[in-house]
C-alpha cells in the first residue's frame, strides 16, 4: 500500500450513498467517480490518513477509505474523507484536496455497529498519533495545499 504514497489528489465533493455515516458522528466527504478512477487502480482497499483542506480553508488531519462502491455492485471503488475537524456547516460542491501519507489496515467486516464505531476511533487516534510524526507532518505544509490566490478551481 505505500508504494504509492504520498499520494496528493484533489476533487470536488459529491452526495454519498446516504450510509449515515454523519448520523454515526464520522461523516465522509466523498470523491466523485471521475476522481476515483484516476487513483491508480492496484491501489489496495483499506484505511489511510493524511491531510485535509476544503477550499482554500485550514489544512487538517484526515483518516481516509479506499472501499468497494456498493452502488456499482462493488466492482467500482469508492474514496471517502473523514476530516478530523467540526465543520460549521457541510462543504458539498467544494473542493477538497487531500495528500495520503500513510496506510493503518485493509477492509473489514464488523459484527456490530459498535465494534465499527469503535475501530473507526481507533483509526482516527492512530492517525492523529502517526501525523505528528516529522515525516507526515512535514506534508501539511506543502505547496499542494496553497492554492493560486483569486483563481477558482474547478473539476480538478
Ligand atoms: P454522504 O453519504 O453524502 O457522503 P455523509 O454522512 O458521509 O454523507 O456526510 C458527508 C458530508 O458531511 C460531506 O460531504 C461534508 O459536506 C459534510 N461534513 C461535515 N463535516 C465533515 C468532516 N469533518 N469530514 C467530512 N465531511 C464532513
Ligand atoms: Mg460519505
Amino acid at each position: 500500500a505505500m508504494r504509492h504514497l504520498p499520494y496528493f489528489c484533489r476533487g470536488e465533493v459529491v452526495k454519498g450513498f446516504g450510509r449515515g455515516s454523519k448520523e454515526l458522528g464520522i461523516p465522509t466527504a466523498n470523491f466523485s467517480e471521475q476522481v476515483v478512477e484516476s487513483f491508480p487502480s492496484d491501489i489496495p482497499t483499506g484505511i489511510y490518513y493524511g491531510w485535509a483542506c476544503v477550499g482554500n480553508g485550514d489544512v487538517h488531519k484526515m483518516v481516509l477509505s479506499i472501499g468497494w462502491n456498493p452502488f456499482y455492485k462493488n466492482i467500482k471503488k469508492s474514496v471517502e474523507t473523514h476530516i478530523i475537524h467540526t465543520f460549521k456547516e457541510d462543504f458539498y460542491g467544494e473542493i477538497l484536496s487531500i495528500v495520503i501519507t500513510g496506510y493503518i489496515r485493509p477492509e473489514k467486516n464488523f459484527d456490530s455497529l459498535d465494534a465499527l464505531i469503535s475501530a473507526i476511533q481507533e483509526d482516527i487516534e492512530e492517525a492523529k498519533r502517526q501525523l505528528d510524526l516529522p515525516e507526515h507532518l512535514k506534508l501539511k505544509e506543502d505547496n499542494f495545499f496553497h492554492l493560486p490566490e483569486g483563481k477558482i478551481v474547478n473539476n480538478h
